[in-house]
């Protein structure tokens, strides 16, 4: 996985903060990881594949900005 973060650039690779992990029924590991710009990711991890990331949040400043 050589992707980046595109909102702070940080490396894929170097997950930041997990914040959940499960495993599917599927034997696939799901887990939601938390960006140093906290935006928040979900990542998939089939048995014996790489990492893929399903979804990317925005960055908190962001989402605060939504609520006001
Ligand atoms: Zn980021």
């Amino acid at each position: 996985m050589q992707s980046h973060c595109p909102h702070c650039g940080w490396p894929d690779v170097e997950t930041y903060q997990v914040v959940s992990r499960r495993l599917t029924r599927d034997s696939s590991l799901l887990s939601w990881t938390r960006c140093a710009c906290g935006s928040l990711q979900m990542r998939q991890q089939a048995r014996g594949k790489e990492t893929t990331i399903l979804t990317r949040g925005r960055p908190t400043a962001d989402m605060s900005r939504l609520a006001h």
